[in-house]
């Protein structure tokens, strides 16, 4: 497994890469890897001959106030996790070598990112769009793996691929969870052992609205409200919010003759976390 920092020469090994015929599968992240980082890692390891795993907190996708700083990394440890796949490269760059001081063009995907997490992080899918464009360019993968435990990341960067006609299969990974159903997350690491016990809330509310659609809910509303009574039983969580919309366009008030998405955001704690499902008609 090789360590390439530099974005030029991440780009020079792609070329060559690619003029061998190979096929480049890109799995982006921003390290403290778990398992469900794995699981996107094993995907793009199946489908392409050279994978790349990036390791980057992207500066960019964090608004004033939020974890920059202190967002948990761990590079030796990352990199011991890699290894295991097998990863061929690790593309680790400084934020400096990813932005001029003087940069000032953003790629923006529009009103996929005006609702859910969009209003409570202004400037975030601005930033991932960014990143996720210069990986692309960078690294000129064929596939790049994401997962949906972001969902709605997941589809601003479907939409920016056909809006910009990158030329980039995306695989989409279904959320990877913890035994009691928590989803993975390296913000879980930030948790206390009662948030712990708090954050289960999440993954439990989306069961009660996977049983209210199961029943034969009469509306979206019906099944925010069956997932919100779950998550106000508790007292430790703070919601953010809980949204039942159309799972290709994210558009509020989602008939139920077609895929819904349920997403919540809420804070345990100090933590913001997220989860959310699919629920097909
Ligand atoms: P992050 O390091 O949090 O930026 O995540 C990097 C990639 O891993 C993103 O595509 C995430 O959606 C994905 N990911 C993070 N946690 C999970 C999980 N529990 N299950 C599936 N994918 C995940």
């Amino acid at each position: 497994m090789m360590v390439i920092t530099s974005p030029g020469e991440m780009t020079r090994f792609a070329e060559s890469a690619r003029a061998s015929g190979k096929r480049i599968g890109l799995v982006p992240t921003m390290g403290f890897l778990h398992e469900g980082h794995l699981t996107l890692m094993r995907e793009g390891r199946r489908q392409s001959s050279v994978l790349v795993a990036s390791i980057f907190v992207n500066p960019t996708q964090f608004c004033p106030g939020e974890d920059f700083a202190r967002y948990p990394r761990n590079f030796e440890r990352d990199c011991a996790m890699l290894q295991t796949v097998p990863v061929d490269i690790v593309f680790a760059p400084e934020p400096s070598a990813m932005y001029s001081p003087d940069a000032q063009t953003w790629v923006e995907a529009g009103e996929i990112t005006s609702g859910l997490c969009g209003p409570h992080r202004p400037g975030h899918f601005r930033g991932v769009t960014t990143v996720v464009a210069k990986l692309f360019n960078i690294v000129k993968p064929h596939l790049a793996v994401f997962g949906e435990k972001d969902f709605q990341q997941l589809r601003a960067i479907q939409k920016m691929v056909r809006d910009l006609n990158f030329d980039v299969e995306i695989i989409p990974v279904p959320i990877v969870r913890e035994k009691d159903g928590l989803a993975m997350s390296s913000r879980n690491a930030y948790l206390s052992p009662a948030e712990r016990e708090d954050a289960l809330a999440l993954s439990l509310a989306l069961r009660a609205a996977r049983e209210k659609h199961r029943a034969g809910a009469c509306c979206a509303e019906e099944i925010e409200f069956a997932a919100i009574r779950v998550l106000k039983r508790m007292r430790g969580v703070a919601i953010e919010y809980v949204e039942a919309v159309d799972a290709e366009t994210l558009a509020r008030h989602p008939s139920l003759e077609r895929p819904i998405l349920i997403a919540i955001a809420a804070r345990v704690g100090k933590t913001r976390l997220i989860d959310n499902t699919v629920l097909q008609p």
